[in-house]
């Protein structure tokens, strides 16, 4: 059934000239009337293919959609979730745009693909305590909460079993206890889900409870919520958290300069200016980034705003995203052109994760062993 917000965003996306706009109108809103508080833009967003197709112009049926209420499995296991905020900077009326790509489901994720499981990094192997994971020396991971900003279609944690792994985003209680029985874990990796889809309020909570372990020293946040709606860092978040005696560093995550609008970057500059670093991580995904002249201007606009390109990470190989396989070949020769057109700064350090490993690794390293479903050779040294 379509609601309120899929009528509006069809018609707005569909008249929209730039496909990269700072403002749009939304439901119950007078036109160019700013960002909406982010919690109403989570309230709004698009909750179905059906919708998100008619938003940008598209029929609002798959040629090849099954089933009487027009959805294809994958969504039901994994469903639609995308903001008004992001759609907004997809081109209207074109299937094959970058940003369309890493949110509508298509029934190429229903093809089972050797290789592909349901926890492709080893994540329920590195549950240390309800919440936590804790992988590598000296840090480890609370699972700050299940729910995302948006649902990427090739998610690594998209099958993840968060109420089986005890994390909860009303209670950290037992993730704070293990930290804190812990004196080696000198830096707190707030993940999930997306931690920046817990309210302030509880954030504020969780920092401090965070703040009182006296052996930790640093605080990260992996997010994509400053890139879907960017008003989600608001000023009392950004001052909280540079107020905080941890370093706190943000770690954005996109994969294409489509989704850098003004707005994005405006927030972005906020948290810079305020003393927080912020570096992204990037997804290598077919049809969306793996090209040199993407990735080119994707680090030029990151480092262009004082935002560190970190990682390009290998795609996980998790059930339902084998079509956004890119081969490491591919990549390896997408990096020696990087590094030929930008300074070493801009240019991301090219990693897979294996489950078991003590940390990511760099694919560029002879001795490594990336097993890639896409690359001519199933197995491929590099
Ligand atoms: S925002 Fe991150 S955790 Fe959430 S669906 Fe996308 S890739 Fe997964």
């Amino acid at each position: 059934m379509r609601n309120e917000s899929t009528n509006q965003s069809g018609k707005i996306l569909a008249t929209s000239e730039d496909f990269v706009p700072t403002a749009f109108n939304l439901p119950g809103q007078p036109p160019d009337s700013g960002p909406v508080d982010w919690q109403i833009a989570m309230k709004r967003a698009i909750r179905s293919s059906r919708e998100l197709r008619e938003a940008v112009g598209l029929p609002p049926n798959a040629p090849d959609t099954p089933g009487p209420d027009g959805k294809l499995r994958c969504e039901h296991d994994f469903r639609t979730f995308a903001p008004l905020e992001f759609v907004s900077r997809i081109r209207p009326g074109d299937p094959d745009d970058p940003l369309l790509r890493q949110v509508l489901p298509i029934l190429d994720e229903e093809i089972e693909q050797a290789g592909f499981g349901s926890d492709p990094v080893g994540d329920l192997n590195a549950l240390a305590a309800p919440g936590v994971l804790h992988k590598y020396e000296g840090r480890a991971l609370v699972l700050t909460t299940a729910a995302c900003g948006i649902h990427c279609r090739y998610c690594f944690r998209r099958e993840f079993p968060y109420q089986e792994t005890g994390s909860r985003s009303d209670d950290w209680r037992p993730s704070i206890d293990y930290l804190e029985s812990n004196p080696d874990i000198e830096e707190v990796i707030l993940s999930g889900g997306d931690p920046l889809t817990t309210t302030d309020e509880k954030l504020h909570e969780l920092l401090t409870a965070i703040e009182n372990i006296r052996h930790v020293q640093r605080l990260r946040i992996h997010s994509r919520m400053p890139i879907v709606i960017p008003q989600r860092l608001t000023d009392s978040l950004v001052n909280r958290l540079s107020e905080s005696r941890l370093a706190v560093w943000l770690v954005i995550h996109t994969n294409h300069p489509q989704e850098l609008s003004d707005a994005v970057l405006s927030r972005l500059a906020a948290a810079i200016d305020s003393g927080i670093p912020v570096l992204n991580q990037a997804v290598l995904l077919r049809g969306v980034n793996d090209n040199a002249d993407t990735l080119i201007q994707l680090c030029r606009r990151l480092v262009n705003h004082r935002i560190q390109p970190y990682y390009l990470h290998q795609l996980d190989q998790v059930r339902g995203a084998a079509h956004f396989e890119v081969p490491v070949e591919t990549g390896l020769r997408l990096l020696d052109t990087l590094r030929a057109a930008l300074p070493g700064y801009a240019v991301p350090q090219y990693v897979f994760e294996e489950a078991g490993a003590k940390s990511k690794l760099p694919i560029s390293d002879s001795s490594t062993t990336v097993t890639s479903q896409a690359s001519s050779d199933s197995n491929v040294r590099i």
